[in-house]
């Protein structure tokens, strides 16, 4: 196969993602503002796949050379920005994940228009660019976010979509862009995966989720508690009417989720043209509480939280009925709730900066 192009394969799931897809020894191209993305997240991604370093071609381009059994490439560039994207597609590309894009809820209530440009203009310029570059087959990043506050449990992909914030409303429109471009012309391959709660980082404690500011996520805040950067875990809300009166989510390890993709990209690819849409999610759920003793257990720490007033726009419960992603690409999670916090701890414990460093941690 031809090159796979990662828009925001410097991030948290693209990187991981990077990695399975150079393990399996595709070729692939990363296009990334590095805005929330680290360019030494990619450096030790060659370095995990036993490719050469990443070195420099010109001014902001870093390729390892085709000197092992797959190749990365590496490109600063804005996914809004047409000739950034031409210069990504200049490589030769033959399929797209696009995981680049905006996620954080609260924010997108802020700063609703740059979730709306981000998001939504730049998936727009990347179908605009595929059109110019004859590429026909993409991986959308989409969220369990789309379903709102449904009362259902397991979420089947047939459920309504209603998004109840800014970033949510982005998520929607570019399925919805996504749905039209497919039905505007006959050989649209397209999958739109909706991810539940990825968490977890890949076993060597190399790679991880590495959040700038505090994060607003469950288990990278958790970690850092654990780590002792903040003093405790505020678990938000003990009257949700769940077991134990704290929210259930479905929490999937980051290389399940990994693996996914590059199951997404061979159906798309093996099978003819079509728009797939598919949950990925375990299809159980855990409490906050189930994580905080999960994680206390499997790595013989004490995670210090209290109890405090619900976040507003929470739900109760959101947990993924994975059963059509089993029966159309033979993909189910496999990792269990004590890997991912085995991993993520591995990662926090080796790494209590994160990635640290910004592209002086690459050569050249
Ligand atoms: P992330 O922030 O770690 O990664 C996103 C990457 O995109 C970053 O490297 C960032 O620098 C890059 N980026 C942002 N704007 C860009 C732009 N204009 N041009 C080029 N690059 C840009 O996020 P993630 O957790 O890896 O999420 C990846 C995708 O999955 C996102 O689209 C997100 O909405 C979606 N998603 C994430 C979650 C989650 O819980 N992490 C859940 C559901 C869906
Ligand atoms: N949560 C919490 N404390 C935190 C962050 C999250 O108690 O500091 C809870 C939150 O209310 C929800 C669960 O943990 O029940 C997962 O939240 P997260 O933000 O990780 O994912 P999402 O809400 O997007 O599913």
């Amino acid at each position: 196969m031809t090159k796979v192009l990662l828009t925001g394969g410097a991030g948290f799931i693209g990187s991981h993602t990077c990695l399975a897809l150079l393990e399996e020894g595709l070729s692939v191209g990363v296009l990334d503002d590095f805005s929330n993305g680290s360019p030494e997240a990619l450096r030790r991604v060659a370095e995990l796949a036993g490719l050469g370093a990443l070195r420099q071609e010109s001014p902001g381009r870093w390729s390892t050379g085709d000197s092992g059994p797959a190749d990365l490439t590496l490109l600063r560039g804005d996914v809004r920005c047409p000739g950034d994207l031409d210069r990504a597609f200049a490589d030769g590309i033959g399929a797209v994940l696009h995981f680049a894009g905006l996620k954080a809820v609260g924010e997108s209530v802020a700063q609703p228009l740059r979730y709306w440009d981000v998001n939504v203009t730049g998936s727009l310029r990347l179908l605009e660019a595929m059109g110019r570059h004859g590429c026909r087959t993409l991986v959308f990043s989409s969220s369990a976010t789309l379903y709102g506050s449904t009362d259902r449990v397991p979420i089947p992909e047939t459920a309504p979509l209603q998004p109840i914030n800014p970033y949510g409303y982005t998520k929607a429109a570019v399925e919805r862009m996504l749905a039209d471009v497919a039905a505007s012309s006959p050989g649209w391959r397209i999958a739109r995966l909706r991810y539940f709660n990825p968490v977890g980082a890949h076993p060597s404690g190399r790679l991880g989720e590495d959040p700038s500011g505090s994060p607003n996520n469950l288990f990278p805040y958790l970690c850092q508690v654990a780590a002792g950067r903040r003093p405790r875990l505020d678990v938000f809300g003990g009257d949700w009417p769940t077991p134990d009166g704290t929210g259930v989510r479905d929490y999937l390890h980051v290389m399940d989720l990994a693996e996914g993709h590059r199951r997404a990209l061979a159906v798309l690819e093996a099978e003819p043209p079509q728009l797939l849409t598919l949950n990925l999610g375990s299809g159980s759920g855990h409490s906050v509480l189930d994580l905080v003793r999960a994680f206390e257990t499997t790595n013989g720490l004490a995670v210090p939280f209290s109890v405090v007033g619900r976040r507003p726009g929470d739900s109760a419960v959101s947990i993924a009925d994975p059963q059509e992603a089993e029966r159309r690409m033979g993909w189910r999670t496999r990792r269990s709730l004590a890997d991912i916090c085995r991993d993520g701890w591995a990662w926090q414990s080796a790494n209590p900066g994160g990635f640290g460093e910004g592209e002086s941690s690459l050569d050249g």
